[in-house]
């Protein structure tokens, strides 16, 4: 017992780590060596580093003691969900990393309160699943939903299709069980409807990417699927000028679409080629679901912009697959067999058509290939940078055009990320943006507050705010 504490054999020899480990979890859930260790040193972007270890905890007493042993031994620890974040946040040197997908409970469903509580581990798909036999929904849908985990997709703010509407995933999580770094687990929030007591540390932990604590549970509202599903429209236009007016002015004459993203020409043909889709290769496709009252105003708009193409899904079944062309950009681009950089630019919706051409200027100036896809309705726009790995001024072309995408985003008022977040990618321009918005207190407030928490420095360090 002495030695199981101290972590000591009788002895004095110290217990390894994945010993110890398995006394927590079982030994069936610590992973330390061989192919299944090399699934967990990557994220869906290619950014790479090889933990320690692996440890599947089923309780969130596991996960207290997991991190009271890593906070003993001072080592890195890393909560992780599916790792299909993009910018480096689950991945880390020599780390425990924490795979939460055993933890996937739905623990209630509250259909008077309109909330779930669920367990972390919960893919967002499973967790509508099981919410859709009691008529219900949790709206943010990043296109990863079928595999990012709730604890995921609040460690990074996600977003997703149909943010334009509902917001992200900040405006939907009413509290959560947190085990801080020192081990201990807290309650932040309540499940009510409404809620001003104390600092709003929710949403404190709402994006902080897993460098605050490990998000055991949540409660999440959830509303009545709606009666009624809007028009599902498909648009081509042959110049972004001409698609960006109509966004713009479908919004200067106040409606508000369920869905509103975009594609360009390039991800289209990508789709094309590698997903067996036959859509029209035409500069800018728009995706839009408008509520029926509006339809009508939203049509003379799009048409007053002069389209190539105007089609409404006929049935649900159209629908899903005007829905597909979009959610699958990122995997049809993945098909294209290149390294790629993936980008999360966010600027003034009125900008947005300016900042395609931007894009597309970088592209031809470092002779690249970038493909841009996003949320029309958010101004969030997803540059998908392609790139010869093996090439070392294909390489170094790559983070130029990214770094001034990045740049020119800022410039204009925007942000440099809207959902997929900083990782170690983008904390230097994480630092720029803070710089160039007046936001330096900010930015050391943050550093301070992450102290606060992670004394030790051990939850995911190394990047985001504290590398910033
Ligand atoms: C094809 C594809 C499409 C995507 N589309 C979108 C999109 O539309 N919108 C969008 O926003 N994102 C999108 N993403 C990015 C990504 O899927 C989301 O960020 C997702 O929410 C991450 O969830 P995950 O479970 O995979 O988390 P991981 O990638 O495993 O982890 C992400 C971060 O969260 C932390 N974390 C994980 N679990 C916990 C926990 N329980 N407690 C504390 N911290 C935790 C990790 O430490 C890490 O910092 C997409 C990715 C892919 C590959």
């Amino acid at each position: 017992m002495g030695a199981k504490k101290s972590g000591r054999r009788a002895s004095g020899t110290a217990v390894p780590l994945s010993e110890e480990l398995a006394r927590m979890s079982g030994t069936q859930n610590v992973v330390s060596e061989g192919k299944r260790l090399e699934e967990y040193s990557e994220d869906m972007a290619g950014f790479r580093a090889t933990p320690a270890v692996v440890v599947r905890p089923g309780s969130e007493e596991e996960v207290r003691k997991i991190v009271a042993l890593a906070g003993r031994r001072r080592l890195p620890i890393v909560p992780r969900g599916a790792g299909s974040s993009l910018t480096g946040a689950s991945v880390s040197k020599g780390a425990i990393i924490l795979d939460m997908r055993r933890m996937d409970a739905v623990v209630k469903v509250d259909t008077v309160n309109w909330y779930v509580r669920a367990q972390a581990g919960i893919t967002l798909e499973d967790l509508n699943k099981r919410l859709e036999k009691e008529g219900f929904f949790f709206p943010p849908d990043p296109a990863s939903s079928s595999i990012c985990t709730v604890g995921g997709a609040i460690a990074e703010g996600s977003g997703g299709l149909r943010c334009v509407k509902y917001g992200t995933v900040k405006d939907w999580v009413l509290s959560l069980r947190l085990v801080l770094p020192n081990g201990k687990a807290a309650n932040f929030g309540e499940p009510l409807a409404k809620n001003r007591a104390g600092f709003d540390l929710v949403h404190l932990v709402v994006g902080s990417e897993g460098t605050l604590g490990v998000v055991t549970e949540a409660c999440l509202k959830i509303i009545p699927i709606p009666g009624t599903q809007p028009k599902r429209l498909l648009l081509t236009f042959d110049d972004w000028r001409s698609a960006s007016d109509a966004i713009c002015q479908l919004r200067a004459s106040k409606i508000m679409p369920h869905m509103f993203e975009f594609l360009d020409r390039e991800t289209i043909q990508a789709l094309n080629k590698n997903l067996g889709t036959s859509e029209d290769e035409a500069e800018a496709t728009l995706i839009v679901d408008i509520e029926e009252p509006s339809l009508g105003a939203a049509m003379e708009i799009f048409k007053r912009n002069g389209p190539s193409k105007v089609v409404m899904a006929k049935d649900a079944k159209e629908a899903e697959a005007f829905y597909q062309i979009r959610s699958m950009a990122y995997l049809a681009i993945r098909g294209l067999g290149k390294a790629v950089q993936v980008e999360d630019i966010v600027v003034p919706i009125d900008r947005l058509g300016e900042y395609m051409m931007k894009v597309k200027e970088t592209a031809s100036k470092h002779g690249l290939r970038i493909l841009v896809n996003g949320h029309a309705g958010d101004g969030n726009v997803h540059p998908v940078i392609l790139y010869d790995e093996d090439d070392k001024r294909s390489r170094a072309a790559a983070f130029r055009a990214f770094e001034e995408i990045c740049r020119y985003g800022i410039s204009i008022g925007g942000s440099i990320t809207g959902e997929h977040g900083v990782g170690t990618q983008k904390v230097k321009l994480l630092r720029e943006q803070m710089q160039a918005h007046e936001g330096e207190e900010a930015l050391r407030l943050m550093k301070e507050i992450k102290r606060i928490f992670d004394p030790k420095g051990i939850m995911n360090p190394g990047k985001y705010v504290e590398a910033a």
